[in-house]
């Protein structure tokens, strides 16, 4: 089967990519779970902290349940915080409680490429979903559709890297805004904030290794059907 060819190697070495990432955060995480802040505020009360201290009065702090589930709703204005960072009074936790904070003030500040992300969530779902099925047809078929086919799949394929790409910066800049708050604010010691750092680093670096991971499946989705997008 072609999907055993020698390209499929590009597929290996993102999934590795991917596993160490995730390991490495696992294990920061750990870490910093066990350091307690000095000043004993839990993942809601620091997040509360953080979004007065930017202006923010219609965002709810919730809990949910789970774990890494961490996350900003734009649409309800809900910041949802996990089992490990809700009630902790952890340095991993604050940093984490911060970072989605982060996101609430990229949503209320108009943050551009947080909006262009939110536009392109449908064309990442449709593409990610649509591009395989139809480079699968048009590798079966014989005729003028197959090269159409096989382009139409690599465009929709191209359209969901181009999400994890502007993911990036938004994940980057709400790390950047949590950090500087942190600071500004007082809420954590010098040795603190740069702990906090070390945990927001490791968990962008799953962003960059996912981004890394898409990208090598497009070059391998270029490279599988290169003969057959020329012949039509
Ligand atoms: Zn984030």
């Amino acid at each position: 089967m072609f999907y055993y060819d020698r390209t499929y190697i590009l597929v290996l070495i993102g999934v590795v990519l991917c596993m160490l990432a995730s390991n490495r955060v696992n294990r920061v995480f750990q870490k910093y779970d066990r350091v307690r802040s000095h000043t004993g505020m839990t993942g809601r009360e620091a997040a509360e902290r953080i979004l007065r201290a930017n202006g923010i009065y219609d965002v709810q702090v919730q809990h949910v349940s789970g774990k890494l589930t961490d996350h900003y709703d734009p649409r309800n204005k809900v910041l949802r915080l996990s089992d490990a960072t809700y009630a902790s009074s952890s340095v991993a936790a604050i940093g984490v409680a911060a970072h989605e904070c982060g996101h609430a003030v990229q949503h209320a500040v108009g943050y551009a490429p947080l909006q262009i992300r939110g536009a392109l969530v449908p064309v990442a779902n449709f593409g990610s979903t649509l591009a395989w099925p139809l480079i699968l047809i048009g590798l079966f078929m014989n005729n003028q559709t197959a090269g159409l086919l096989i382009n139409a799949g690599i465009l929709l394929f191209s359209g969901a890297v181009l999400f994890q790409i502007v993911t990036l910066p938004v994940e980057f800049n709400a790390s950047g805004r949590a950090v500087r708050t942190l600071e500004s604010s007082g809420m954590l010691y010098e040795d603190e904030v740069k702990q906090t750092k070390e945990v927001l680093g490791a968990a962008a670096l799953t962003y960059v290794a996912s981004t890394a991971s898409m990208i090598l499946q497009l070059l391998r989705l270029i490279l599988i059907t290169g003969g057959r997008r020329r012949n039509d």
